[in-house]
């Protein structure tokens, strides 16, 4: 599945100290239901939007987490320091991409069209997911172009 959906957006972490501008086109939108996403979503399960690495500018300074990832990557996630907010992350299997989580765009983010949902196998029960979403026990077989 291909998107088309240009994003030309300013967001901010819920202090304001810093602020992420995403200018270009979506590679993927997609929801992820993995444990560290359950724990930093609060939910669930994650709402992220993936997007080329040079599309993604932040003005002010973040502070970032590494953890190793079950793939063997290192996922690094960049927020703030002051409020936590997280702005972006990225790993290390996919380094020309930035990885948003659609809810920093709270407010503006009706474009969301998440296309699959990762790490099915982890997913709770009571967290509602559309019902026709392909699901995937953890990735889907083949990356992102
Ligand atoms: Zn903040
Ligand atoms: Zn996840």
């Amino acid at each position: 599945m291909k998107n088309t959906i240009q994003l030309d957006q300013t967001a901010a972490c819920d202090c304001g100290a810093v602020t992420l501008s995403a200018r270009g086109q979506v590679v993927s939108m997609f929801q992820c239901g993995c444990k560290n996403c359950q724990k930093v979503s609060g939910s669930g399960h994650s709402s992220v939007v993936l997007m080329p690495a040079d599309a993604i500018s932040v003005v002010g300074a973040t502070k970032t987490f590494v953890r190793p990832a079950d793939s063997g990557a290192t996922f690094t996630r960049h927020f703030c320091p002051e409020c936590g907010t997280t702005l972006f992350a990225h790993s290390s299997r996919a380094p020309a991409f930035r990885i948003l989580l659609a809810g920093l765009f709270a407010g503006a983010n009706d474009w969301y069209r998440p296309n699959q949902l990762i790490f099915s196998r982890h997913h709770p029960v009571w967290d509602l997911i559309e019902a026709a979403l392909p699901r995937y026990e953890t990735y889907r077989p083949e990356k992102p172009a």
